[in-house]
């Protein structure tokens, strides 16, 4: 998927801010931040959207949640509090077409916005 922005970055073509790569997955620094951490975990497969995966993704999107957990922590943030959201086509706010999990922490969240 070369035209895919996150498939651009999880090959290197685009540079950026990355954090952990393991087999599966690939998580790298949000460049427009909505808060001091805010790291973008994403599988290497292209996957669309969360409606796009199947029972066989569900080890995948396990794996996701538990890396963003151990990543919260390793930015020290993991007994103060952080933040994980997905978002799901255009009224879920997905702009990226490459599914992906947001971690977001370093100051009080409040609203979902
Ligand atoms: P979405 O709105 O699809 O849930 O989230 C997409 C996220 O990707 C946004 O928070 C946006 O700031 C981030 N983003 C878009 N383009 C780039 C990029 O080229 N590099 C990085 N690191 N993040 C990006
Ligand atoms: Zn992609």
């Amino acid at each position: 998927m070369s035209d895919c922005l996150f498939c651009r970055i999880v090959g290197g073509d685009l540079p950026s801010d990355k954090l952990f790569e393991d087999d599966l997955l690939f998580a790298f620094r949000d460049v427009q931040p909505m808060a001091p951490v805010h790291i973008l975990i994403v599988p290497k497969e292209h996957i669309a959207t969360l409606n796009d995966t199947t029972l066989d993704d569900q080890p995948l999107l396990g794996h996701m949640l538990m890396t963003a957990r151990d990543l919260a922590a390793d930015e020290g943030v993991g007994e103060s509090g952080y933040r994980l959201a997905l978002n799901c086509n255009q009224e879920g706010g997905q702009t990226v077409y490459h599914l992906h999990l947001h971690l977001l922490a370093g100051r009080q969240l409040t609203h979902l916005r």
